[in-house]
């Protein structure tokens, strides 16, 4: 089947999902943080979620630049579905690029298929930005390690079967685990309360004497921080990607909003105040969707000359990427609400929670101080 068709299709099931099951349920779901299990899985069903993964574990194996399109839709009515999303097929590639065989078939299937959820642990209470001075250990021992430590902010902590942990297994060492829900040693700890991203999950992860096989490993001892570096080039540009639904859609209220509010008796569209708002958050949402989409396609391709050239530059483009599209995103999700006025204030109006939620892009995967790090330390 022609890939085109393949996301057409997709579009239209999101749309399908979208409208009638996440909109109509969005502010009682955020305020209950009630995260719709099923509806995860239906993602599975439609093919979302094994957009980028292995056929022959069920996945598509479409362009990168395909799934951060669709992924761009499902955010315009769901940020927080977007991102557990964005971080289970985050994790589903680590395991596709540095698992074992028994590990892709443990794993692949469930996550492609939206059985399972994935969870990204790197955070740790005083390693946020400095996220190489984690403290958690993996201690080598009989048959496998022995993970001591804690992780801070994980999404869908709770919510999954597999979390990759990032442990120091020597000095100057760090590895990755895939610790199963449940493993010996491994509990949840307090739930955050958060600003936005409610019906998201964020939670700590505590291990005490936590045993993990030596086959739970994810690639080899030491390559820990290389994969999770690598993991999150990609996670930068999907979180952007996020950003970008999340504008649209604040723009797309904003328009409707203009179109039949009245003050001095004249529509707010007809006042070049709103006009010229309007037409800014027109514009910057498309720029920051257009240096998505680059980014997105030089990741996808190789062969591309800046894959190929210089893995920094392409690392700086996935952080401009990053940091252009979440600005935005705040800034035209405030300005939603700014057009809306007093109600634009309130929940029913939608608007005060996409803006809610635009905050947290800023500071995930990469704090957008550290994106410009990356960025200056490439020019
Ligand atoms: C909703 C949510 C979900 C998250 N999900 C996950 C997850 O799934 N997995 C995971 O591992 N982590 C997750 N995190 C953690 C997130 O990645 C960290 O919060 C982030 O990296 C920032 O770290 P920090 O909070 O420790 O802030 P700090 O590093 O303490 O930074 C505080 C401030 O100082 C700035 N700063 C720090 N260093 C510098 C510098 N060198 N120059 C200039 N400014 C600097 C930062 O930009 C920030 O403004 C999540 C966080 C949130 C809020």
């Amino acid at each position: 089947m022609e890939n085109s068709f393949v996301i057409q299709e997709l579009v239209k099931q999101i749309d399908r999902l979208g409208k009638e099951v996440i909109w109509p349920a969005a502010i009682e779901a955020d305020e209950e943080e009630k995260f719709d299990r099923k509806l995860f899985s239906q993602l599975g069903e439609i093919g979302l979620l094994g957009m980028v993964g292995a056929e022959e574990y069920g996945g598509s194996n479409l362009n990168y630049s395909d799934y951060v399109s669709v992924l761009e839709r499902l955010a315009y009515y769901s940020l927080p579905y977007a991102v557990t999303a964005s971080v289970s097929i985050m994790v589903q590639k680590m395991i596709e690029d540095a698992g074992s065989e028994a590990q892709k078939k443990q794993y692949l299937e469930k996550l492609i298929s939206g059985e399972m959820i994935g969870s990204f642990a790197l955070s740790e209470s005083h390693s946020g930005s400095d996220a190489a001075a984690l403290k958690t250990t993996a201690k080598k021992v009989s048959g496998g390690f022995e993970l001591q430590g804690s992780k801070m902010w994980i999404t869908s902590g709770g919510l999954s079967g597999v979390y990759v942990v990032m442990a120091r297994t020597g000095e100057k060492e760090i590895s990755a685990f895939l610790v199963p829900d449940g493993a010996p040693g491994f509990t949840l700890g307090k739930k955050e309360k958060k600003m936005g991203w409610k019906l998201s999950p964020t939670r700590e992860l505590i291990f005490q004497n936590c045993f993990v096989s030596e086959t739970q490993l994810l690639g080899k001892v030491g390559e820990g921080f290389k994969l999770a570096l690598s993991a999150l080039n990609k996670g930068r540009v999907t979180i952007g990607a996020v950003a970008v639904g999340l504008s649209q859609m604040a723009l797309d209220l904003s328009l409707a909003f203009s179109k039949e509010r009245k003050q001095f008796n004249t529509l707010l569209n007809q006042f070049q105040g709103i006009q010229f708002m309007l037409a800014d958050m027109a514009t910057e949402t498309y720029a920051a969707r257009a240096l998505v989409m680059q980014a997105a396609q030089a990741l996808g391709n190789p062969q591309s000359s800046l894959s190929q050239k210089n893995a920094s530059a392409l690392t700086a483009l996935c952080s401009m990427a990053k940091l252009k599209a979440t600005d935005v995103g705040m800034q035209v999700t405030t300005d939603a609400v700014q057009i809306h006025g007093g109600v634009g204030y309130t929940s029913e109006y939608h608007v005060e929670r996409l803006m809610r939620d635009a905050k947290a892009l800023q500071i995930v995967e990469g704090t957008n101080q550290i994106q410009r790090m990356v960025i200056a330390r490439n020019l």
